[in-house]
């Protein structure tokens, strides 16, 4: 078995290594400092006498090396060296994700993880339950103070009957009876069971941020964050995206919160209010006699998008036609139709191609809009011209 460097020096980035066995594209060494992936961390890329190195993993218990249009022979000697930039980027993910992890469950001991992903471009946690951006925040100034004060990240072996197995974040049911455990220490704020690579000390983090939180489905909510440089950008970019917002409200920083759920709360009071209202004019409508064809019209100031279309809906299916616009920010027109004389699609393009406006359909329904507001009243008298010199 070649001896894996990466469990004693999470830091060699450039090695010599003789040529074990060649197998087409996969290549086994001697030794290796390539992390072949492994407890959510992605594995290592980097080259081979110049060659590209584009995959390691395990193979039974031989860890490989895909490296394309290879010419190599076993005995060989090879000179090997990593993507040190993505794998530094993964190695602060990976403490990161420690740190993170147990400041979070400081916050709420309920907590555990269902899944770990660290990649470069994309790094996470995914909780068995939800956590409030109140508890992210805490559980970040923890993590970003343990970083201010540069703990040391060290890993000790232990064995299954070790008593101090207890303080030790673990999912012993994962670990084959008389493996080893290599356990990670964060100062005397963590210990969690980890294979992976790791930085030496917090202060290599810089900084760590959560900058988005979606649901995972059945596996809970994914956490997602960033370290290093990467999070400073990212905490600057979203902290001038709430100045914009806190702004555009016209409230205190403080307030903004409540100011956007007040907002939320109207917004809601008004469309429940407009749902009424429509609902109101569609219940009371009559339908007018265009030679023949049965018309239900009307022209709103900004109806319920929905209740207008069920009515166009209900009014079709009884045989008769519908002609609906309604004038907000901009212009929407429906058009339904249960008399085979009145084809809604080619009457609505007709009229909103003279407005300016688009829209499409089938013959028995159509709809479309323009953005002018000052052109509803227009479009609605054209569309009604049009039914009438059927
Ligand atoms: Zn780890």
């Amino acid at each position: 078995m070649a001896d894996e460097v990466f469990r004693h020096d999470g830091y060699m980035s450039e090695f010599e290594a003789g040529i074990v066995s060649v197998d087409g594209e996969e290549v086994a060494l001697d030794c290796t400092a390539f992390y072949p992936g492994g407890g959510g961390q992605v594995c290592d890329t980097g080259t081979m006498n110049g060659l590209p190195v584009t995959e390691v993993y395990y193979k039974g218990r031989e860890i490989v090396h895909r490296v394309p249009g290879n010419d190599f022979r076993p005995g060989m000697r090879v000179w090997c060296s990593l993507d040190w930039d993505r794998r530094f980027d993964l190695m602060m993910g990976h403490t990161g994700e420690h740190l993170l992890f147990s400041s979070l469950k400081r916050q709420d001991p309920e907590l555990a993880i269902t899944k770990i992903f660290i990649g470069p471009e994309d790094k996470y946690v995914i909780l068995n339950r939800d956590v409030g951006w109140d508890t992210i925040g805490a559980a970040l100034e923890t993590a970003n103070r343990a970083i201010r004060d540069n703990l040391p990240v060290r890993k000790t072996v232990m064995s299954r009957d070790d008593p101090d197995l207890e303080k030790v974040r673990i999912k012993l049911d994962r670990i084959a009876e008389g493996e080893e455990i290599t356990v990670v220490s964060i100062g005397d704020i963590d210990l969690s069971a980890c294979s992976g690579v790791h930085v030496m000390e917090t202060g290599e983090l810089e900084t760590i941020f959560v900058d988005r939180k979606v649901s995972a489905g059945k596996d809970g909510v994914a956490v997602h964050f960033k370290v290093g440089k990467a999070a400073q950008d990212s905490a600057m970019a979203l902290a001038n995206l709430c100045l914009r917002i806190i702004d555009e409200t016209g409230s205190k920083p403080e307030d903004v919160v409540k100011t956007v759920s007040n907002m939320r709360h109207d917004l809601a009071l008004a469309a429940e209010s407009r749902r009424t209202a429509t609902r109101q004019r569609v219940r009371e409508m009559v339908p007018e006699d265009f030679g023949g064809i049965r018309v239900y019209r009307g022209l709103f100031a900004d109806a319920d998008r929905k209740t207008l279309t069920e009515a166009a809906e209900t009014f079709k299916s009884s045989g008769g036609v519908a002609a609906f616009v309604s004038v907000s920010d901009t212009v929407s027109v429906i058009l339904a139709s249960g008399d085979p004389k009145v084809d809604c699609r080619k009457i609505l393009s007709a009229v909103l191609g003279a407005f300016g406006g688009r829209g499409g359909g089938k013959p028995d329904f159509a709809q479309g809009g323009a953005s002018d507001p000052a052109k509803g009243e227009g479009i609605y008298g054209a569309l009604l011209a049009e039914i009438g010199k059927l």
